[in-house]
């Protein structure tokens, strides 16, 4: 039988969004009325990686359970943006504050009930790839942002893992 993730996870900054949101940008954003952009206090226009908002709605409409883990200190900031994107609705936990990502996987755990192992992980960067990892979470390293591509590449991985 085949297994499928119970629970995917994604960092935010460089990998649902192409900045960090505590240096690039600056609080607070606000989202025009009429033409739905958003953009932060000096007008500069914010968007995520050009795939990521057809990602989430497919993976939400194919019954897939969804969280965040970042370690940004723009915790506040974060939390505005996933709103603005009207990405909420996504996620079902959401565990944004600085520190080594275990801690945010301990979080998931407790919360969700399930075993490590039926967690897939994307994030940009190597040093939470190798600390959720020997969690026995699969994590994969997102290069340049989500895309469909890199989310059939984890599945995939997730699959071939757990023959
Ligand atoms: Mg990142």
């Amino acid at each position: 039988m085949t297994r499928i993730p119970e629970l995917i996870v994604f960092d935010l900054d460089y990998t649902l969004w192409p900045f960090w949101v505590d240096t690039h940008v600056t609080p607070p954003f606000k989202k025009d009325p009429k033409t739905g952009n958003i953009s932060d206090r000096h007008g500069q226009n914010i968007k995520p990686y050009p795939e990521v908002p057809k990602m989430l709605k497919h993976l939400h409409d194919n019954n897939y359970t969804l969280a965040v883990a970042s370690r940004t200190g723009e915790i506040e900031g974060a939390n505005s943006l996933l709103q603005l994107l009207d990405w909420d609705k996504y996620f079902k936990y959401k565990e944004i504050y600085p520190g080594d990502k275990t801690r945010h996987f301990s979080r998931f755990q407790k919360d969700s009930g399930l075993p490590y192992e039926d967690m897939l992980f994307f994030d940009d960067e190597n040093r939470n790839i190798v600390s959720v990892s020997a969690l026995g979470v699969t994590c994969i390293l997102v290069q340049n942002g989500m895309s469909m591509a890199e989310l059939e590449k984890g599945l995939k991985r997730f699959v071939n893992k757990h023959k």
